[in-house]
């Protein structure tokens, strides 16, 4: 039995040709007119949902695979399709993987399935860490939990930014400070069910790219849920908070870890979108006449086109390596995870920039995919932990210093 192999096995390639299969003739044609309506695609997700692509099962399924590939191929194909669409589709991900990532079996059991609804009424999801005055500094998140022992209730306050789906989710997974003091250890993560009265969603923006999928403020005012909405139980939080008070190594490193984990499938999202724009530009090159012959008979655009080529393949290893390392727990020392975010973030902003360049006037209009493309690559850089913070991450592993 060979130790090393790239080749997707048969289940890996059916799994990717049947998301390819909705990518191209469900997702691809409804692109453009859902970026101009900026709303949700209800009737995407719906169509997702009719045929077993948005749900519990198909990622419990992809969970299952012992490769860690799966997830990545479904991420690349369905954001091959349309970025603003898949997110759609791939947003209350982000909250099941909080689920996932902190809760016990019972409310896994209890929750991931609401955060779904079923295939005849799709729901969605939202994961609200970010804050206005916290984005890449969580540990000066301000939403905070107070616990009253009496009637075991959390009483939750406080203002959340930018959450995908945020407001419109029938699950809100919301994070808040328990002990301000701690900073990012006196930190804890709340299911808020559906209906709970105090979680209004505020503001929705208006994006340059992703605009198929919700980005809204949420404010949460004396919102009230039982002991059981704390993920993981009150004893775990309970000892985690002892230990950060005596200055141990806390649950802190398993929640950087979780963001390792995650990373590969957000760099595949990216890399979904920059080979789009590197295949439309392939094409495009070879059809465009200048000066009596195609346009890639240029070296000029031919290296471009091979740099893009070989920039995505690269991503691509990265993403896989970091993926197949988390599915069998191999230790992230240098942040492979990150660095497989990072690369794929910044290949698919430069690959949809090129594929511009090489559309001309073509690529600066409407009429051609490339444009919405490079707006909705530049998240990618953003999103999930900047660039900047991803470099962090690495330096930090790299090093083993507090790099700042
Ligand atoms: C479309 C969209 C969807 C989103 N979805 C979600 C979601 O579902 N849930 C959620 O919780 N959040 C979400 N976010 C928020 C996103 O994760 C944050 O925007 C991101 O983490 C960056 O935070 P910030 O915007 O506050 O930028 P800031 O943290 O203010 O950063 C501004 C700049 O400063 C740099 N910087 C900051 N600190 C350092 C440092 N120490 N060293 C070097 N450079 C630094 C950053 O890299 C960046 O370039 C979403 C954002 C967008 C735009």
């Amino acid at each position: 039995m060979a130790g090393f192999s790239l080749q997707l096995t048969d289940e890996q390639i059916q799994l990717r040709d049947w998301v390819h299969g909705f990518a191209r003739d469900v997702m691809r044609p409804a692109a453009a007119e859902w970026d101009e309506r900026e709303e949700t695609p209800w009737p995407i997700i719906q169509e997702a949902a009719k045929i077993g692509l948005y749900g519990f099962d198909i990622l419990a399924n992809a969970h299952a695979d012992e490769t860690g590939l799966s997830l990545c191929l479904i991420n690349e194909e369905l954001f091959w399709g349309d970025a603003g669409l898949a997110m759609a589709i791939m947003g209350t991900s982000l909250a099941v993987a909080a689920i996932f990532g902190s809760g016990t079996p019972e409310q896994l059991f209890e929750w991931v399935p609401q955060c779904f609804g079923d295939a005849t009424d799709p729901k969605v999801a939202a994961f609200c860490s970010t804050e206005p005055a916290a984005g890449s500094d969580v540990a000066s998140m301000r939403t905070r939990a107070v616990y009253d022992e009496a009637t075991d209730t959390w009483v939750l306050n406080g203002q959340k930014a930018f959450a995908t789906n945020g407001g419109i989710a029938n699950v809100h997974v919301v994070t808040a400070s328990v002990d301000p003091e701690l900073g990012a250890r006196g930190q804890a993560a709340f299911v808020i069910p559906p209906g709970t009265p105090g979680l209004v969603g505020g503001k929705k923006y208006r994006k340059l790219g992703l605009r198929a999928s919700h980005t809204a403020d949420v404010y949460l005012d004396d919102v009230k849920v039982p002991g059981s909405c704390l993920l993981g139980g009150r004893e775990r939080l309970l000892e985690r908070l002892d230990r950060a008070r005596r200055g141990e190594r806390t649950g802190q490193q398993a929640s950087m870890r979780t963001f390792e984990l995650t990373r590969p499938g957000v760099g595949a999202q990216a890399l979904g979108i920059g080979r789009a724009a590197y295949e439309y530009a392939l094409d495009y090159a070879r059809e465009r006449v200048q000066f009596g012959r195609p346009i890639i008979d240029n070296q000029a655009v031919a290296f471009a086109l091979a740099d893009m080529r070989m920039e995505l393949d690269a991503a691509r290893l990265l993403v896989w390596r970091a993926a197949w390392m988390g599915r069998t727990g191999q230790p992230f020392t240098a942040g492979e995870g990150s660095m497989s975010k990072l690369k794929a973030g910044e290949v698919a902003v430069a690959v949809t920039e090129k594929a511009v360049q090489i559309l001309g006037g073509a690529g600066y209009v409407r009429d051609h995919p490339v444009e919405r493309w490079y707006r909705d690559a530049k998240i990618y850089t953003i999103f999930e932990g900047t660039s900047e913070i991803q470099r962090l991450v690495v330096a930090r592993a790299i090093s083993g210093r507090h790099i700042t």
